[in-house]
């Protein structure tokens, strides 16, 4: 049975309170001495001492009257007796002295015989004293008789008083004695009771104490299951002992928590890891419900959802020991809700009201849903319950189903984006194919008719009036210019079509821009555009001579045709870090900054081309893309509207490691 509890300052309140009434005790006991010892001395020294000598000088007066009276009686020397009236006064004051004094009642009563005694010898002693001076027959045998009858009671009442104030003298130097021996045996007392005292308050204060430290310096050895004694002690060191314990019960709680936790943690992280790796759903949601079931410690773990093919699947794990073990599909799902508890919830559930009959007592569900639509659930559950299901376990399963979640969605978007891509593709080889025959189509009735138009022109159907050679001539161009639409059409269905790849072999960029020039020279003449080529060294690439001098034509065609007469437009060629950089400058009408992002489009034209009228079809630069492209080369441009234009063409040098095929567009001054 554990003692009762009682305060440090109770028992301290005690210890003092006993050592307080033993220093009363002695302080009492110290004085009652003194005053014993006090009154036997005031006794002896007021009371018998007194009387003694009272006693002492009676008789000393008395022997001398005596003696005297003899020798008178013997000398009749009236001289002798001559100091009698002193001496009978002195003796009877004395007498008188010593009844008063004389302490009890025995010695009074010896005192007043002897006084009485004394008295009948001065009456017989003064008559006799009368007859021998008369010379008168006297005797001394009446005074004699008296005077015995004196000693008698004075010795009588000497040797009492003395034997008396012997005793009490031998009482005194009890008193001390006892008193010294009190005194030493009460020292001895305080000193092993206050010891005693001392070392129990000691035991019962700072032993439980140092209980308490050794209970903390074996938690922090590592025993986690050390605990101070609550029943030990006084009543503030138990209540430390049950807040230490309360503390180190919160603290392994805590322990406990983070360890959960962190354990929650890294099923969440495996079950996004399962999700990206496996491309099948339903295998890595196998393994996360085992994973789930085995960190949450139940009987049961079940996630159910519904596949982008619109089939219901449901996984689950059961622990071996436990006892839905041997469960086989169409049970587990007879054991769960058959719809989410309430309808609208869409928010984890913690142990349902609406459970199934018979199943089990403890559920956790966790919708997996994709904003307000349901996809399907993780349930844990235990037979027995409530279990604890923690903070921990319901984030897990939460982040768990929207990793889910958004795998589903992923898998739905995924199909839907490759059936997309499937359809482009599709579209894209039907317009082709179109655009393919479309072109070939025109080409044979365009010939036809340009052919038809020259033959009216050189005069085949007869001489033609100026007016109808201007129409036919009018004909004839635009027959020319539909031709040349078509052969873009063509080269660029034919670039895409990737057909132009075997054909690649070194080309001097360098030489493809010095032709370029030459070719294009008369038309820059022509408009007084000065066209300069700047190409001295080799720079030799990997490519198809004629797709490359198109490109490059297309570029030095379009600067000639956007500069005004009085510009320039400068070609130039240069080799950098396995780069070859062909760059045409010109000082043009330029592009305005929002829509150079459009250039590369087909049929995209600026609109301050259209506004002054410059004829084109807006082919050109999407061909010059798609060669670039062909040759894992760029094209960029730079342009500040009204200032000018540079494009350049930035294709791998010949031999150098190959860049990533990509185009783009760059914004002014970038
Ligand atoms: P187009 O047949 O119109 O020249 P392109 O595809 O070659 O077609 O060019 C598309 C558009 O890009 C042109 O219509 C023009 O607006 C703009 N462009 C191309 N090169 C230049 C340049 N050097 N200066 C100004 N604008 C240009």
């Amino acid at each position: 049975m554990t003692p009762p509890a009682v305060p440090v300052a109770d028992r301290l309140h005690r210890l003092v309170r006993s050592l307080m009434w033993m220093v009363w005790v002695l302080a009492l006991v110290g004085p009652m001495i003194m005053i014993a010892q006090h009154s036997v001395s005031e006794r002896i020294a007021f009371r018998y001492a007194p009387a003694i000598d009272e006693a002492h000088r009676a008789s000393s007066q008395m022997y001398a009257a005596q003696s005297d009276l003899r020798l008178y009686h013997r000398t009749e020397d009236p001289e002798v007796v001559a100091d009698f009236p002193q001496r009978r006064e002195a003796s009877l004051r004395h007498l008188e002295r010593l009844r008063d004094r004389a302490p009890g009642e025995g010695a009074r009563e010896l005192a007043v015989r002897a006084d009485e005694a004394a008295r009948a010898w001065w009456d017989d002693a003064d008559r006799t004293a009368d007859l021998v001076r008369e010379g008168r027959p006297s005797d001394l045998a009446a005074p004699g008789a008296h005077f015995t009858e004196f000693t008698d009671a004075t010795s009588e009442l000497l040797s009492g008083l003395e034997d008396r104030r012997r005793w009490l003298r031998d009482v005194r130097q009890a008193i001390v004695a006892a008193s010294v021996l009190l005194g030493l045996a009460a020292m001895a007392a305080v000193t092993v009771y206050g010891r005693r005292r001392q070392r129990r308050a000691t035991e019962s204060i700072v032993a439980p104490i140092q209980a308490l430290d050794q209970v903390v310096a074996r938690q922090r050895a590592g025993e986690e299951d050390a605990r101070a004694d609550e029943g030990r002690g006084p009543t503030e060191v138990r209540t430390l002992a049950a807040e230490l314990n309360s503390m180190l019960d919160q603290t392994r709680e805590f322990e406990r928590e983070q360890v959960h936790l962190t354990t929650m943690q890294s099923v969440t992280l495996r079950a996004g890891q399962r999700l990206r790796e496996t491309s099948v759903v339903a295998v890595a949601v196998e393994a996360i419900v085992r994973d789930i079931a085995e960190a949450v410690r139940c009987d049961l773990c079940v996630l159910r959802y519904r596949a982008p093919s619109g089939e219901e699947v449901t996984r689950f794990h059961t622990d071996p020991a436990g006892p839905y073990a041997a469960l086989g599909d169409d049970e587990v799902v007879r054991l769960l809700p058959a719809t989410p508890p309430e309808p609208s919830a869409h928010r984890t559930v913690v142990n349902p009201s609406a459970m199934p009959l018979g199943g089990p007592r403890s559920m956790m569900i966790v919708p997996i849903r994709l904003g307000r639509e349901r996809l399907g659930s993780i349930v844990v559950a235990d037979e027995k319950g409530p279990h604890p299901w923690r903070g921990a376990d319901t984030s897990a399963l939460e982040l768990i189903a929207g990793k889910v979640a958004r795998t589903l969605f992923e898998r739905v978007a995924y199909e839907a984006e490759r059936e997309n891509v499937r359809q482009l593709r599709e579209l894209d080889r039907q317009k082709d194919a179109f655009v393919s025959t479309v072109s070939h189509e025109l080409r044979t009735p365009l010939t036809s008719i340009s052919g038809y138009a020259e033959m009216l022109a050189h005069g085949a159907a007869g001489e033609l009036t100026p007016e109808q050679l201007r129409l036919v001539e009018v004909i004839d161009r635009n027959t020319h210019r539909l031709q040349g639409i078509i052969e873009d059409i063509l080269l660029l269905s034919t670039i895409e079509a990737n057909d132009a790849r075997a054909a690649h072999h070194e080309v001097d960029m360098a030489a493809v821009a010095q032709d370029v020039g030459e070719n294009l020279l008369p038309v820059a003449g022509r408009k007084d555009v000065d066209l300069v080529v700047v190409a001295p060294h080799p720079a030799p690439v990997e490519g198809d001579p004629a797709h490359l001098e198109r490109a490059l034509t297309n570029l030095v065609a379009n600067a000639v045709k956007f500069t005004p007469g009085g510009g320039r437009v400068r070609v130039s060629v240069a080799t950098t870090d396995g780069r070859v950089v062909a760059t045409v400058e010109d000082s043009g009408i330029g592009i305005p900054a929002a829509q150079v992002p459009e250039l590369f489009n087909r049929f995209y034209r600026a609109s301050n081309a259209e506004t002054a009228s410059i004829p084109g079809t807006g082919l050109g630069l999407s061909i010059v893309r798609q060669i670039a492209v062909e040759h894992r080369g760029t094209v960029r441009v730079t342009s500040r509207e009204g200032e000018g234009s540079t494009f350049h063409l930035d294709l791998p040098a010949a031999g150098s490691a190959d860049a990533e095929p990509a185009d783009s567009a760059e914004e002014p001054g970038a």
